[in-house]
């Protein structure tokens, strides 16, 4: 995206970014921007951060992590009202978002060890004469690359694990939120003093593109579908390793043993929170016939309900320019057949959007099929849980999903074709320390948070070690066709036999 003259979307002046809030327009700080050589240059002092991170090991590392989580959690309020105040944010939607992201800061910096450290594997027979060791290294840099919608939680998500695994990190702050990546660099530098172990660029979609192109070990990449695209292009020049976190077009379904209350509770807030400005909120819901006219009255009586505002439960849209995509979802959905039960095209009165909930739309409506990215739902009715399976996985994302029932609930999550799913509830994973995160399809590949996510920031190193002759010269030039005669014997007697 590229910075235009509206009210909350920022703009560069004299060489720096200024950033504002997107209701009143009022300056919250200004940034210089980092160029290709400004962004270097924090690579290469990163790098020798990285020898002197790396060098603490698991132990020291631990301690300053847990120091830091502790210094967020304390703080947390403040934090919380600066994202208020850059991104438009309501504070608790910025609580809860804080509280998540300091769950993954603790759950990494004690699993790391365990997850990383060095360890002996079983050995195989044929190759019995040698111990198995197996340890994982980290890439030196990571950069780290977020979006603006969760400022905290999604750098974090990476942040926490590349840096328990050892790694320095230069992380780049959507343009919409360098306050808040400004205020993460700056507390942990009070518990890090020593080195530039977290540092942050500044800057628009360029700053981005030079990160991928600096020479960092790994980039990780959370944001649009359409950006995660560029930003592999790039890092495929030098065989970059990245890990892309992009869009979601969560459904949720709705079963005939379903709690309904629950069901529709839950999916009024995973659909609206944050103005449903969220990767995994709830964008479509398939409710079976028998249920379908009872939960979609729930709904609309729940989001009814909601206030709207500076300090309603439902804040601004962040981004000016998302506006008109969500007016286009609302328009197109209506146009083709749907109609509005809650809000609809008057609901948009920038920079808010007023819960609006759609019905009848047709599958293959933009509505239905793209990121709207606003507090919008569609509900649609289907047969049975089979028929919401299938369409739930029809579209190009598979990023996260709910499923509200019983009987069936779990064995219909596991069929959702995305990389994490909620039973009972809407978006719990994303806050579970001890799992992964991460999509399939258009949403990307590689996963944050859990042993996956720490994996993700360090590479494997296997060792093998001798620890007696060889029995069998396989692995020399000091053989003859003898020890080639056993050598195929042991091939056959050992992996000849095809099971029955
Ligand atoms: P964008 O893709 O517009 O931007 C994401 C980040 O990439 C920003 O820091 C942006 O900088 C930067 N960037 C832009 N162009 C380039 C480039 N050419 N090279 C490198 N970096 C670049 O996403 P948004 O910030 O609008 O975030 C919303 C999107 O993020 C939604 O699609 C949402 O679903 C997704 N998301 C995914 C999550 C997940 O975990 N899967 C979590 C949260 C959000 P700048 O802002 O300066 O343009």
């Amino acid at each position: 995206m590229t910075a235009v003259e509206t009210p909350g979307a920022p703009r560069i002046v004299g060489g720096e970014l200024v950033s504002t809030n997107p209701v009143t327009g009022r300056e919250v700080g200004r940034f210089p921007v980092a160029g290709p050589g400004e962004v270097a240059a924090a690579v290469r002092a990163a790098e020798r951060a990285a020898a002197w991170w790396a060098g603490l090991g698991f132990g020291g590392r631990r301690e300053r992590l847990l120091r830091w989580r502790a210094r967020i959690a304390r703080r947390i309020t403040e934090l919380a009202e600066l994202e208020r105040a850059e991104g438009g944010k309501p504070v608790v939607d910025a609580v809860v978002e804080i509280l998540a992201a300091v769950e993954h800061i603790d759950w990494t910096a004690r699993h790391a060890r365990r997850v990383l450290g060095p360890r002996r594997v079983r050995g195989r027979l044929t190759l019995a004469e040698h111990a198995a060791h197996l340890a994982y290294e980290p890439y030196g840099v990571v950069g780290v690359i977020g979006p603006w919608n969760y400022p905290v939680l999604t750098p974090i998500g990476s942040i926490a694990s590349a840096l328990a695994a050892g790694n320095a990190v230069v992380h780049k702050p959507s343009e919409y939120t360098p306050a808040v990546g400004r205020w993460l660099v700056e507390s942990f530098a009070e518990v890090v003093p020593e080195e530039p172990v977290l540092q942050a660029v500044y800057g628009l979609g360029e700053t981005g593109a030079a990160l991928c192109r600096s020479g960092v070990g790994k980039l990780a990449f959370t944001g649009s579908t359409a950006t995660g695209r560029r930003v592999m292009a790039a890092c495929a020049e030098s065989l970059t390793p990245v890990l892309i976190e992009a869009g979601g077009k969560d459904a949720m379904i709705v079963d005939a043993d379903a709690d309904l209350d629950a069901a529709a509770e839950a999916c009024v807030w995973g659909a609206l929170t944050n103005a449903g400005q969220t990767c995994i909120g709830i964008e479509r819901v398939y409710a079976v016939a028998p249920v379908y006219d009872a939960f979609v009255g729930k709904v609309v009586e729940r989001a009814a309900r909601l206030t709207v505002g500076a300090e309603g439960e439902i804040g601004p849209i962040t981004m000016p320019a998302q506006i008109e995509v969500i007016r286009r979802h609302i328009d197109d959905a209506l146009a083709s057949g749907g109609r509005a039960v809650l809000g609809g095209p008057a609901a948009v009165r920038p920079p808010f959007v007023h819960p609006t909930v759609l019905v009848d739309v047709p599958e293959e409506s933009a509505a239905v099929r793209e990121e709207t990215f606003g507090p919008t739902l569609t509900i649609a009715k289907v047969a049975d849980a089979e028929e919401a399976v299938v369409r739930a996985n029809a579209g190009p994302y598979g990023l996260g999903g709910s499923v509200f029932g019983r009987r069936r609930a779990m064995a219909i999550a596991r069929r959702l074709r995305t990389g994490a799913a909620a039973v009972n509830s809407t978006l719990t994973f994303i806050g579970m320390g001890s799992l992964p995160f991460g999509g399939v399809g258009d949403s990307g590949f590689g996963r944050i948070h859990g042993p996956d996510g720490l994996r993700e920031f360090a590479h494997a190193k296997a060792i093998t070690r001798r620890r007696a002759p060889s029995p069998l010269p396989a692995m020399t030039f000091n053989r003859g066709p003898r020890d080639t005669a056993r050598l195929v014997k042991i091939a056959k007697l050992r992996y000849g036999r095809a099971p029955r």
